[in-house]
């Protein structure tokens, strides 16, 4: 894989760190291990891995594809690269992002963007992009994401792999850098529905360490995804949301899903249509909440205790700090934190904030409801497949607008999963179908995503 990121990654630009040594040195680990007569640490023990660089790791720069981190380097592991080491699994590198995971194409990285390995001229999604695109351009069979609005699905779905955002609170959050706390979630990405699932148990699991992570066992996805692998899925029943199937996406995908759909039935499935009305406002519930948290959570990076410092020595404090954000963040991220510090403005804190807020409940309702009638909901990924480079950078609604599907999933703090579904007839560029299910219902998603791949 290191030969293969040395001959390719030029063209695709899907790693910002490559560790060949330290990677090296972990597959040696696993080796002499197994020669001792030692058994595997983890059935991917020895299966190397593409880390998003916003998870921190001690022994190679974390930058969230910001300026404003240049270089830094952690003084510790996250929890989820601790147990990616644990389980023998090395790390080749860390991969490209939408600065500070923002975006839905991967070129709001400060470092420019990654390409897509299908058509080197389009986007591979965002914020995970790298990630995806290492996976579809054999760099690395399995990949790290985070998925706040869709960076791990949306970047699966138009690169043709397979990536779960997990229940919220299943996967530590400790040391994964805050985009918004009350969505973000570490996710595993691969190539098919089985090796997602083996990566999904090293990387879930409670952590003292993360308030927000549930005390409960990982769920049995390993076990569901062979289950799905007969491909029987009779007494399942399937939703699909009326609201997220629209004349206004693009021709080709709605006929993939509608194929996928058909698919399913052939699979023994039960089909049927159920409504989530709020679904419709979860795009501006999603961008109150996501720019309210990020607003607050970005204002750690006050040149002083991170990364970049802007300091002519004849500054103030403050004069430091704003000569510092001006110059260390890019125009998303500083977009966002000034929506967020409106929206939590007094006086119009509950006009937008609390409203967003009531807004988000509404949406777990209506999938409360739906649940009530089937075992997991369906949808296309993202309602388009990847488009040129730079076609969007102008016009953010239009770059919102891809999350469309996806978003209210995280508002709910369920799970949900992209597959491939073929390619798109109108251009021939991948699709990719989404499976949801209720919180702490993980393993549903695998049980349908392996008998449907
Ligand atoms: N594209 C969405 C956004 O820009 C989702 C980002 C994410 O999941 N990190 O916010």
């Amino acid at each position: 894989h290191l030969d293969r990121i040395a001959a390719v990654d030029s063209e695709y630009h899907a790693f910002l760190h490559v560790a060949g040594d330290q990677a090296l040195e972990a597959a040696a680990a696993v080796d002499s291990s197994l020669a001792a007569g030692n058994e595997p640490v983890s059935p991917l023990a020895g299966v190397p891995i593409a880390l998003k660089d916003i998870f921190t790791t001690t022994d190679m720069p974390t930058t969230c594809a910001s300026k404003m981190l240049e270089g830094w380097v952690a003084p510790y592991d996250a929890t989820l690269t601790s147990k990616l080491r644990a389980a023998g699994i090395p790390i080749l590198g860390k991969t490209n992002l939408d600065e500070f995971a923002m975006g839905s194409s991967t070129e709001n990285s400060a470092y420019g963007p990654t390409r897509n390995p299908w058509d080197t001229t389009r986007i591979p999604g965002g914020s995970g992009g790298g990630s995806a695109a290492a996976l579809a351009s054999r760099q690395a069979p399995l990949a790290i994401g985070t998925d706040t609005g869709g960076s791990i699905r949306q970047p699966a779905a138009v690169t043709a792999t397979v990536g779960t955002k997990p229940t919220y609170g299943t996967v530590s959050r400790f040391g994964l850098v805050a985009c918004a706390s009350s969505l973000d979630q570490g996710g595993p990405c691969g190539r098919t529905v089985l090796d997602t699932a083996l990566l999904h148990e090293v990387i879930a699991g409670h952590d003292p360490r993360d308030s927000t992570s549930i005390d409960a066992p990982v769920r049995p996805v390993v076990a569901a995804a062979r289950e799905g692998a007969n491909g029987d899925l009779r007494g399942v029943k399937v939703g699909v949301v009326k609201e997220l199937h629209s004349d206004s996406y693009q021709p080709g995908v709605i006929a993939s899903f509608d194929a996928a759909v058909e698919q399913l039935k052939a699979l023994g499935a039960e089909v049927v249509e159920v409504s989530c009305p709020s679904f419709e406002y979860a795009l501006a519930s999603y961008y109150l909440v996501l720019p309210s948290e990020v607003s607050s959570n970005l204002a750690r990076f006050d040149a002083m205790r991170y990364g970049m410092r802007v300091d002519d020595g004849n500054m103030s404090a403050d004069q430091v700090m704003a000569a510092t954000r001006a110059a260390g963040f890019g125009p998303e991220v500083k977009r966002r934190i000034m929506i967020g510090t409106y929206a939590l403005s007094s006086g119009y804190y509950d006009a937008y904030y609390g409203s967003a807020l009531k807004v988000r409940t509404l949406i777990a309702r209506d999938f409360d409801k739906a649940y009530e009638q089937v075992d997991v909901l369906v949808s296309p990924t993202s309602p388009f497949t990847p488009w040129k480079l730079g076609e969007k950078v102008g016009d953010p609604l239009a770059m919102y607008l891809s999350d469309l599907c996806t978003l209210p999933t995280n508002l709910a703090g369920h799970c949900a999963m992209s597959v491939p579904s073929g390619l798109s007839a109108d251009d021939n560029l991948p699709v990719g179908l989404q499976i949801m299910a209720p919180a702490m219902a993980d393993e549903r998603l695998y049980r349908v995503g392996a008998a449907y791949e």
